[in-house]
């Protein structure tokens, strides 16, 4: 199978989560991206309506990030942090604590969210461990979470199709059902004022199913994200954090998508204004230019895994690539783009707009609901009988053709563009998506 325009070969490169063999057959390439846009091998210009994969949250190609890059490519390539480091990799872990709610102050790098993930969960059953507490070792996740692709994350995950194939797991883990009545709560903007209870569950869990002296963390994405946008009903996430407290449970937040802006805060912990005990995060973090991850612990988290010997290491875990240099140099010049342009305060002052315009769809052809919140949106279609997922495919392909990237998950469009996203741009995507909706059979 060969790219039509270059003649280049496809077949070696196994994609990720791509049906392969269709793929090739038609294959989706862009060779530049600027701002708001993408531009194809033939010049089309494909409006970014997903930053990339939730990552690219200054829009693409800002100078300001690929300058510090570059520069730092020159000067210092590559250092591992085992046993010695760079000041860089000080300054990011210092300037992302600022991001964090107040009192988490200890920052673990990794190389993607899927790591950060990972990381969290072995810090929790760490800190069980180091106060004396060994048998916590029990996760609680939640239907529909996405936590990355490692065996931790995935096992903790709520997206059933994604383990089919590699089972067993991590056995210890128990799920919360997903915070969502579509009977109360579709077409709520932001937090749903119906659904506070579903945090009980997490109670009932402990008092009926599991001896809560077992139970090391509680893992969830503020907002879920992937598995479709779900914000969480008010005062839910309130919820589980008492009940976390109430029986010693460490809470995460997954913040991998939610952080850096898309609520119009660095992190939802602090929009929503509830702290958990760890954040995870990535993608926003570099803007997505260099892959990263970040684990970013409360004081106490790490105190309590530290109470040996000064000589000792604290946690054997770390990666090649923790805090490289270039990642470190994105990162502190994204973090500055952030500042410097406001681009969170930008987000709360669209916040209403983009709303707005999502749910001006609820009228339109095919749709089920529409959730929103910050800068992100879900909207479900109507599945087609005996054909789930294709009626959401059919609407992403269209989008493309008209000059739109859109993700779906199945028969829920996905939307979390750049922070940049101006209010025509916000008018464009939702009027061109009405339009393509009413096209589609
Ligand atoms: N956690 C969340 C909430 C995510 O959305 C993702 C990726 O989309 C991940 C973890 C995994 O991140 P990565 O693909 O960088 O490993």
């Amino acid at each position: 199978m060969t790219a039509s325009a270059s003649n280049q070969p496809l077949d070696s490169f196994w994609m990720p989560f791509t049906p392969n063999r269709a793929f090739k057959h038609a294959p989706r390439l862009f060779v530049r991206a600027q701002g708001m846009h993408y531009f194809t091998p033939d010049g089309r210009r494909i409006l970014d309506t997903l930053a990339a994969l939730w990552c690219v949250n200054a829009g693409h190609g800002d100078p300001r990030i690929v300058r510090a890059i570059q520069a730092q490519a020159a000067e210092l390539d590559f250092v591992s942090s085992f046993n010695m480091s760079h000041p860089l990799a000080f300054e990011v872990a210092e300037r992302l604590s600022g991001f964090a709610p107040a009192g988490l102050g200890r920052v673990f790098f990794s190389n993607s969210g899927s790591e950060a993930v990972d990381t969290a969960l072995k810090i929790a059953r760490a800190y069980h461990r180091a106060r004396g507490e060994g048998a916590r070792i029990r996760f609680i996740g939640r239907a529909k979470a996405y936590h990355g692709m490692g065996w931790g994350g995935l096992s903790v995950g709520g997206l059933a199709r994604h383990k089919r194939e590699f089972a067993p797991l991590l056995g210890d883990v128990d799920h919360l059902c997903l915070p969502y009545d579509p009977q109360r709560s579709a077409f709520s903007r932001g937090q749903a004022e119906y659904g506070a209870h579903f945090a009980d569950e997490l109670e009932s869990l402990l008092t009926t199913v599991h001896d809560p002296a077992t139970v090391a963390a509680v893992i969830v994405e503020p907002v879920i994200g992937s598995g479709g946008v779900y914000p969480p009903p008010k005062g839910y996430l309130e919820r589980l954090r008492g009940i976390c407290d109430r029986h010693g449970i460490l809470l995460i937040f997954d913040e991998v998508i939610t952080g850096f802006g898309r609520l119009g805060a660095p992190f939802a912990a602090r929009a929503l204004n509830v702290t958990p005990d760890i954040i995870c995060c990535a993608k926003g973090l570099t803007n997505g230019s260099v892959p990263m991850g970040a684990t970013i612990a409360r004081e106490g988290v790490f105190e309590a895994i530290a109470n040996r010997p000064a000589g000792q290491i604290e946690l054997f875990h770390g990666y090649t690539y923790s805090a490289h240099p270039l990642a470190c140099a994105a990162a502190l010049a994204t973090m500055d783009v952030y500042e410097n342009d406001d681009l969170f305060g930008r987000v709360r002052t669209l916040a209403p707009v983009w709303a707005e315009s999502a749910h001006s769809l609820q009228a339109a052809r095919h749709v089920r609901d529409v959730r929103s919140i910050g800068l992100l949106a879900g909207v479900d279609l109507e599945p087609r009988e005996g054909a789930a997922g294709a009626r959401g495919a059919e609407v992403g392909q269209r989008c493309f053709d008209a000059g739109m990237l859109v993700r779906n998950s199945g028969d829920t469009l996905l939307f979390s563009p750049p922070l940049i996203i101006s209010e025509e741009q916000i008018a464009h995507l939702f009027e061109t998506l009405g339009r393509v909706l009413a096209a589609t059979a």
